[in-house]
């Protein structure tokens, strides 16, 4: 059993809320998503900006609430739970924002930031309640003279693990990393992601790792999926999208990222235009108005995600592993 699986989510935000609107467009901001997250690993989950894939993160915590789908998290359905059941699984599943400033309260103690879920989920009070801060402010590599003073004091990369130690102090299996470096200088971004890499061998943590940047998620990530429009349009082992990628916005992706090619025959392939919007996609293959290799079937049929015998997943008619054009 996978410790995380999403069976056809859908989150759709309804376009022009005003009262008596005639307004009935939706924009399909994550639009049927299948995933599985195994114990231990490391899921990435690439895609240009308003892909929809921090909806998706959000969405797997029903930090908002689907549309449709099921999550399973240790084969419990997440979407059929109480309020109270689910404050009990949120224990389990944490997340780490993109933004560690916005994201911490300036009036609040960097001690009781990190101690405040400790106290919300009765694990700890009082003197152990410190002790554990302090025990967590050292594994994410800061120091027991910081648990009194507030975010604004610490740099970026601080804060971003004061927003890790936040994560970790309930004890958590699985957690969501929304685009978690992408705030930080190159530098800091490798140190943030080498902790995280050290806690998740540490604490046997499991993530989902959101980036709009290949190049960041390539070292942290077992496999990689990439997101286009709401939908997962190829997902594969980690060296193998980086190696032989085979959907054209992957490969189009990954032309701009200067990942060193082995053989020197990178071929580029440019993205044409902006990503179209989502309230009224293109029909077919949502990718065919940017495609240069689009086939006649393109815009008429929606290509599945088909995967190959090594559960490499492309939804593509040309060059998925079921041809159709
Ligand atoms: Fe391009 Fe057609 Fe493949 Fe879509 S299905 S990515 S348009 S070749």
């Amino acid at each position: 059993m996978s410790l995380l699986e999403i069976r056809n989510l859908k989150k759709h935000f309804p376009v022009g809320q005003a009262l008596f609107s005639r307004n009935k467009d939706v924009v399909k901001a994550v639009d049927g998503v299948n995933l599985r997250v195994e114990q231990g690993e490391t899921l990435g989950l690439v895609g240009e900006s308003g892909c929809g894939k921090s909806t998706l993160g959000r969405a797997i915590l029903r930090l908002i609430e689907p549309t449709e789908g099921e999550v399973y998290f240790e084969g419990k359905n997440l979407l059929a739970m109480s309020q109270r059941e689910l404050r009990d699984m949120r224990r389990q599943m944490q997340i780490i924002f993109q933004d560690p400033y916005a994201s911490l309260n300036p009036r609040m103690r960097v001690g009781d930031i990190v101690g405040e879920g400790l106290e919300i989920h009765k694990i700890a009070r009082g003197k152990a309640k410190r002790d554990r801060v302090i025990e967590l402010l050292r594994q994410v590599g800061l120091r027991e003279d910081h648990y009194d003073r507030y975010p604004h004091e610490f740099s970026g990369g601080q804060r971003q693990r004061i927003g890790i130690a936040r994560a970790l102090g309930v004890g958590p299996k699985f957690i969501v990393c929304d685009e978690p470096v992408s705030s930080l200088d190159v530098s800091i971004q490798a140190q943030i992601i080498n902790l995280l890499q050290e806690l998740q061998e540490k604490m046997h943590l499991t993530y989902l790792f959101i980036s709009h940047d290949l190049r960041v998620v390539e070292h942290i990530s077992h496999r990689v999926a990439i997101m286009y429009l709401g939908k997962v349009v190829e997902i594969a082992q980690s060296d193998t999208i980086y190696r032989d990628a085979k959907h054209p916005y992957t490969r189009a992706l990954l032309s701009s990222v200067p990942i060193p090619d082995m053989d020197g025959k990178k071929e580029r392939v440019l993205l044409q235009g902006d990503v179209p919007s989502p309230v009224n996609p293109p029909s077919g293959c949502a990718f065919h108005p940017r495609c240069a290799y689009r086939a006649p079937i393109c815009d008429q049929m929606e290509p599945p995600l088909d995967f190959d015998a090594d559960f490499h997943g492309v939804a593509c008619h040309v060059f998925g592993p079921v041809k159709r054009a």
